[in-house]
């Protein structure tokens, strides 16, 4: 539990690394803000161009529609005028029920061709967001292993729900609160300076009126809420920490003091919320305050010269409730603007992904991969992450097809690396992996992995029956071969006798079934496929003694008919294997069968007796 400052910076240092990142990622969306430029808008219209493309058509329609509606509404203030000046001042019968009848004729055709624009837009834009989202994530499937060890998931998280809502909230606003109120602007100082010369003048004074105190006010509240954020990340911390630790706060009796903690933290997220709101409706209403002032003015002028017969009555009227409109759809854009400038933040943030290298592609002539027949083989592989230290030294391995392959190594050393390579997550720096003597640089990906199946220390399972999440496998498998692989994998009793049986759902990861059902399903879901290649990569390490061992077996059970690559740190696991590599620092320093091994007195063999000694069987105890 954090101890409470409430003067203190953010305590970012207490958070885990994720969460770090989920919280700076909170605080800049913040400071994007404030204030928006041309280049932005320019930036904004690229980034959306592709996703508006195809539905063109149905935007020049809301352009069309949105034409019929301005000239009606700006007919509307002329069709006043008339009907003050000439139906009725001027008693003419005539022009009164022409102006009335086309007052609700053009009421009617308004409200329709709205109703109409409305519909059109929001199908228009829910679209966009949906395929904006759809993009995202399918570039995301195409990113390299490196993007995401390097890019911590509440990072890329951030960016499908606050950045893609924030250009939601923009889109679906974007025509009623820019492009509306924006033309209502153009026609109204138009029509205002038809009116009258002067009057248009000094309505014009509105602009600067209404920009001046939001902005000042405004550059306060985004000041603050900078501040109001920070203590807001703050309280999602505390949160979420009392929440993950229940059980301790129950256990130790911490209630009370999570409480007050919680609580210190809230009164010190008040003393700045209370500001920002202040601040920012004072931003509203000093705009509302500019309309007000300029209005009266333009009243008590308008007046004068309508009582001395320097302008009509009509001319006033029409003028005034131009100006009204007017006022009020330039309140509305200013404050649209932080909405749209929070929006191409939150676009170049999205951007930042889709600028991303996609992975290792398939070369331009690859080739697919016929089934292995001979062996996988790593010849001469070196290989460093990014440009740092080597992680593997020229490093020589053959596996004959349907042998049993153990690597085994301290953690660090480098096994799951060489597997990273055989995927093709990375390619080596130097040397090649050739599977039949064909450099797996050469073939397509997915020729490569449908020959593999992999198993990882965590299984990945996904929220699905069992039966999906074994189909991850191979997605046409029939319900036989989800029945051999689970068989094989030997828990099908066991998911047999389960109310649901295979269509028993496994829960978030997995988490409804117990560590060694979890693996076991991975393991069948590696086996659907029928591999040429069965990887394990410390598939048995985060599970008890006897669960492993249960699993173990099994493992040696399949290992007999297929070619297996074993990776682990616990050398009791693979004591039956053909050949066991010994891996130390990215060097491989010793192969053999176990009993071999024993009998060189080597390394494999003193840790060996180490683990014996120790009871864990593991090597970096
Ligand atoms: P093992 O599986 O034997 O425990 P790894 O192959 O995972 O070891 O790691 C070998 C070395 O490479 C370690 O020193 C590790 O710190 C480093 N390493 C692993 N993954 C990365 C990565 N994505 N970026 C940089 N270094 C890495
Ligand atoms: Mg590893």
């Amino acid at each position: 539990m954090s101890s409470v400052n409430p003067d203190a910076p953010a305590p970012q240092k207490d958070i885990p690394k994720d969460d770090d990142a989920d919280i700076s990622q909170f605080l800049e969306e913040e400071e994007a803000e404030a204030t928006i430029q041309a280049k932005d808008l320019g930036f904004m219209f690229r980034f959306l161009l592709p996703y508006l493309r195809p539905y063109w058509k149905h935007l020049a329609l809301v352009g069309v529609l949105l034409t019929i509606q301005t000239i009606f509404n700006a007919s509307f203030p002329l069709a006043t005028q008339y009907l003050i000046d000439q139906g009725l001042i001027e008693r003419d019968w005539n022009a009164l029920v022409m102006v009335l009848i086309f007052l609700s004729t053009a009421a009617i055709v308004v409200s329709v061709v709205a109703i109409g624009n409305d519909y059109i837009y929001s199908r228009v834009f829910s679209n966009v967001v949906k395929d904006i989202r759809i993009s995202l994530f399918e570039q995301l499937q195409k990113l390299p292993m490196p993007f995401f060890q390097r890019t911590p998931s509440g990072n890329i998280l951030s960016r499908f729900s606050g950045d893609i809502v924030a250009s939601e909230t923009m889109l679906v606003q974007f025509i009623p609160s820019m492009i509306v109120p924006m033309l209502e602007v153009i026609y109204a100082t138009a029509l205002m300076f038809y009116f009258n010369i002067w009057l248009g003048l000094i309505g014009l004074l509105v602009f600067p009126m209404i920009l001046a105190g939001p902005s000042i006010f405004s550059r306060m509240a985004f000041a603050l809420s900078y501040d109001k954020r920070s203590r807001e990340a703050d309280i999602l911390t505390a949160a979420q920490e009392n929440v993950q630790a229940q059980p301790v706060v129950k256990a130790f009796g911490l209630r009370k003091r999570s409480l007050a903690n919680f609580r210190d933290l809230n009164v010190s997220w008040t003393g700045y919320a209370f500001r920002v709101y202040f601040f920012s409706s004072l931003a509203a209403s000093s705009a509302y305050m500019g309309v007000y002032i300029i209005h009266i003015v333009i009243i008590i002028l308008g007046a004068y010269w309508a009582f001395n017969g320097e302008m009509s009555i009509g001319t006033l009227v029409a003028f005034e409730s131009m100006f009204v409109s007017m006022g009020y759809a330039l309140t509305d854009l200013t404050q649209f603007v932080p909405t749209l400038a929070q929006a191409t933040g939150s676009m170049q943030h999205l951007n930042e992904v889709f600028e991303e290298k996609p992975s290792l592609t398939d070369a331009p002539d690859a080739i697919v991969l016929q089934p292995m027949q001979q062996k996988v083989a790593f010849e001469n592989v070196s290989f460093a992450y990014d440009g740092g230290n080597v992680v593997l030294n020229a490093v020589n391995l053959d596996v004959a097809k349907g042998s049993y392959v153990a690597v085994v190594g301290r953690s660090g050393s480098g096994k799951s690396t060489i597997l990273s390579l055989l995927m093709r997550f990375y390619d080596p720096t130097s040397g090649r992996v050739a599977i039949d003597g064909v450099d797996i640089r050469s073939v397509t990906q997915d020729s490569l992995h449908a020959q593999i199946g992999i198993v990882f220390q965590e299984s990945f399972l996904f929220n699905a029956s069992i039966l999906d999440n074994i189909r991850m496998g191979k997605q046409d498998a029939t319900i036989e071969e989800v029945e051999a692989a689970l068989r094989t994998a030997e828990i099908w009793e066991t998911v047999a006798a389960l109310p649901d049986g295979v269509g028993t759902m496994v829960g978030e990861r997995g988490g409804k079934l117990s560590g060694g059902q979890r693996q076991r399903v991975a393991i069948a879901r590696a086996l659907v496929r029928n591999p040429a290649i069965l990887v394990l990569d410390e598939a048995t390490s985060a599970l008890d003694a006897i669960a492993e061992a249960a699993l173990n077996i099994t493992l040696q059970r399949i290992a007999r008919e297929r070619t297996v690559i074993n990776v682990t740190h616990r050398l009791s696991n693979v004591t039956n294997a053909d050949m066991i590599v010994v891996i130390d620092a990215g060097n491989i320093v010793e192969t053999g069968t176990h009993g071999e091994l024993l009998a060189r007195n080597g390394r494999y063999a003193h840790l060996w007796r180490t683990q014996q000694s120790d009871g864990t069987g593991s090597i970096d105890v």
